[in-house]
């Protein structure tokens, strides 16, 4: 069975629509390299979250490939996809259950290695600080955090998981400029480490990127580092 062992990405002309009729992306044409860090921009409806989808194999492109570590997408196992690709989704999802149970999401993962993962997604600290650690109830949806916080949580679990791709797709609202700078933090601390395809809707959270794309309605329109934008 195919195995995702390096994580490097290439898309050709990947086009896709809901609808048939209604193309939401157009003739996508990108190299990511296994380890690199990838930024996406582009404005509210541009395709950002659907081509993740793609990515994620949540839909099928109507015309064009996607291959993983030079091999088709829809080689690799559901099992073996799932734990080899992370997502930390726009709208995190948090059980009514307690931070390391947030983080473990049913898997047996370890402590230690729920620790790294918090770690890692700088949000450790601010677990402790929680009356009971990690085993603080973070209450039904996650009532009691923040939507940035939110965000830190899924990174964590998504790290948790070790994958070899984390996709991150980055809330658009009530992310205050603090919690930004911090999942700023964690994605230039895992540079190298997994191939990371980061939606960010302010350029500062992605100035560390090897290479930043920008979708136009359904359309890669730019491509460059930070600098060059
Ligand atoms: P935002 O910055 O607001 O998150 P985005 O760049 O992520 O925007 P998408 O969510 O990919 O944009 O949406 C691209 C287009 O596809 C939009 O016109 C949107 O209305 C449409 N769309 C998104 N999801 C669906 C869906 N599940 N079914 C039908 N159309 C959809
Ligand atoms: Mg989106």
């Amino acid at each position: 069975d195919a195995e995702i062992t390096q994580g490097g990405l290439r898309l050709q002309h990947l086009s896709f629509g809901y609808d048939a009729a209604q193309p939401v992306l157009h003739d996508i044409n990108l190299e990511i390299p296994a380890g690199s860090f990838y930024g996406i921009v582009g404005h509210t409806g541009s395709g950002k979250s659907t081509l993740l989808s793609l990515l994620l194999r949540f839909y099928t492109a109507q015309a064009g490939r996607i291959d993983v570590d030079g091999v088709p997408l829809a080689s690799y196992s559901d099992e073996h996809f799932r734990a080899s690709v992370g997502l930390v989704p726009q709208e995190p999802f948090l059980l009514a259950a307690n931070a390391r149970e947030n983080i473990a999401m049913g898997r047996p993962i370890s402590e230690a290695d729920i620790i790294a993962a918090a770690k890692a997604a700088r949000v450790h600290e601010f677990i402790l600080q929680l009356e009971h650690g990690y085993d603080t109830p973070l209450g039904e949806g996650g009532a009691r955090l923040s939507t940035g916080q939110k965000q830190l949580i899924a990174i964590a679990r998504a790290l948790a998981g070790k994958p070899r791709i984390l996709f991150l797709d980055e809330a658009t609202s009530h992310i205050d400029s603090e919690t930004e700078q911090i999942v700023q933090m964690a994605l230039t601390d895992l540079r190298g480490k997994v191939t990371i395809v980061a939606i960010a809707h302010r350029l500062s959270t992605i100035r560390d990127a090897d290479s930043i794309i920008v979708l136009n309605h359904g359309k890669l329109s730019e491509q460059g580092s930070h600098a060059e934008l």
